[in-house]
């Protein structure tokens, strides 16, 4: 038996039939591009998530420029993002206008911490992008704490962690401005690209909604040079086919968490993700460590059993080429740099089902 990291063919065949009528439907409305469809999207987004405003756009990646383009300051003033997070965290920064400055995770969460802001934190520092690495939420409440002392703006970086949920609220509702994904393998997936980026400001949802269409509110004028990132109808009606089942699909990933936590106690190999209190963790990754200077072998050894396992993420962002101008060094970052060695992301999609992810856990065990 073949188990695969990742497999989304199980549950479009379980949506077949509502997700191609919602897909003719979109197609026989001939408005592709926003319009009704995406706006009736972005309404349920804002009430599922309890948020004033979701703007849909292009991309996860987008959804994260068009909050740091708003901020108008750009030049010379820094956003510190985690060193340990997917690219885009740091492109879009990047592409913002902004430098990167990137900081260091929790071993255990692999999330940012407070205190891991604080310690590269310059004068400089006009935002922070927290990521919810993996599925749980980043402790927003010391974060935002630090951020609104020293009047810096917080984007979420909720690609990875819709549906997520801590003491402090959903993920994506705390901070200033949250950012997600609906690439297709997040746990709210479309057929091809896209994004939605949420706040309770209404001046910064104002300012999004024109930057996603060229810098203006009226076709033809331009108050700002701003971009095409807009979500699109078909993407918005596949998605409103899915949304009412996240909350189960979140619940299956937890099922499956709760046996590699048990199936994994014992065993010496690989160390299990940790769950802070209050948290409610969606595992769009359950991402264990490897010691020893195994992980790759482990990796080849699930492999030859036709069970795959993927690597998140094996550089660290302070030391990608396209940064190396920033100053980053090898041995700045010690626990991301750890993490870049040790981590393996296992089987964990809500159709894996018990016999399947049997075959993981033991297979791990005899390794
Ligand atoms: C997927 C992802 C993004 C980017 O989303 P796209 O829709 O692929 O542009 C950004 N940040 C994180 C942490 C992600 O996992």
């Amino acid at each position: 038996m073949n188990v695969p990291l990742m497999d989304l063919t199980a549950q479009y065949a379980a949506l077949k039939s509502e997700i191609d009528e919602a897909i003719l439907s979109a197609v026989a409305g001939q408005r592709f591009i926003l319009g009704p469809e995406v706006e009736t999207f972005e309404r349920e987004m804002s009430e599922y998530l309890g948020v004033k405003h979701a703007v849909g756009c292009a991309s996860g990646t987008d959804a994260l420029l068009l909050p740091l383009k708003a901020l108008k300051a750009t030049e010379g003033y820094d956003v510190i993002v985690p060193s340990f997070t997917f690219f885009a965290t740091a492109g879009a920064v990047w592409n913002a206008g902004f430098r990167p400055v990137f900081c260091d995770v929790d071993p255990e969460t692999f999330n940012v911490t407070a205190e891991s802001l604080e310690k590269v934190w310059t004068e400089r520092t006009v935002a922070v992008v927290a990521v919810h690495l993996f599925g749980q939420m980043a402790p927003m409440r010391e974060v935002r704490a630090l951020a609104r002392s020293r009047g810096a703006f917080v984007i979420e970086d909720t690609a990875q962690a819709i549906g997520a949920k801590s003491i402090e609220g959903m993920a994506g509702t705390v901070g200033d401005a949250g950012s997600f994904s609906f690439f297709p393998t997040k746990n709210l997936g479309g057929y091809g690209d896209g994004g939605l980026v949420t706040t309770d400001d209404d001046d910064l949802a104002d300012a999004i909604r024109k930057l996603r269409v060229h810098g203006g509110k009226r076709m033809y004028h331009h108050e700002s040079v701003g971009f095409n990132s807009r979500l699109d109808a078909i993407q918005a009606s596949i998605l409103r086919v899915k949304l009412p089942y996240l909350n189960g699909w979140a619940d299956a990933r937890r099922v499956n968490a709760q046996r590699y936590y048990e199936g994994l106690a014992e065993s010496d190999s690989v160390r299990t993700p940790v769950v802070t209190e209050g948290n409610s963790h969606v595992y769009n990754q359950f991402t264990v460590r490897v010691g020893g200077g195994r992980r790759d072998e482990l990796r080849q050894f699930l492999a030859d059993r036709s069970i795959g396992s993927g690597i998140y993420y094996p550089v660290p962002l302070h030391m990608q080429d396209c940064f190396r101008d920033l100053g980053g060094r090898e041995g700045d970052l010690p626990v991301t740099e750890a993490l870049c060695k040790e981590v393996l992301s296992l089987p964990i999609f809500p159709e894996l089902g018990e016999s399947r992810q049997a075959l993981v856990i033991d297979a791990i065990r005899s390794f």
